[in-house]
């Protein structure tokens, strides 16, 4: 199992197994949400996730698309986010304490990433979400 955990270290997660190699979107809420360029994450189902510790504690921010921006109340880290619409999680991969053994493969919503950011030539990129 792959762990995680919040900044002050209060929430706690495990990954079984993830359903993705690591992406980065560029999407416009992402870099709010992340305040950097993009967010690095990868996806994990339902039965492969679960909370060590903390989840009382875990707040949420409903997005309009319905997806679940989760954060921890005390130190502000963002938290594993959820993808009702496809019983997914979506881990932000830098909250993980090991290596996770998958590797960036993908830029996703390339077309609304920042004027400022220069991407790598030797990643895949997707002008919208997965594969579009
Ligand atoms: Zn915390
Ligand atoms: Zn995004």
């Amino acid at each position: 199992m792959t762990e995680g955990g919040c900044l002050c270290g209060a929430v706690r997660f495990g990954v079984e197994a993830f359903n993705s190699a690591i992406f980065k979107c560029h999407c416009s809420k992402c870099r709010k949400a992340f305040g950097g360029a993009s967010s690095a994450a990868a996806l994990v189902r339902e039965d492969d996730f679960s909370w060590l510790q903390g989840d009382e504690r875990v707040r949420e921010f409903q997005c309009e698309s319905g997806f679940k921006r989760r954060f921890c109340p005390d130190c502000g880290s963002i938290l594993p986010q959820y993808l009702p619409d496809y019983t997914l999680h979506w881990i932000p991969v830098g909250l993980l304490d090991s290596d996770p053994g998958v590797r960036l493969k993908q830029h996703i919503h390339v077309s609304s990433k920042a004027a400022w950011e220069v991407l790598d030539a030797d990643t895949q990129q997707y002008r919208e979400g997965f594969g579009s």
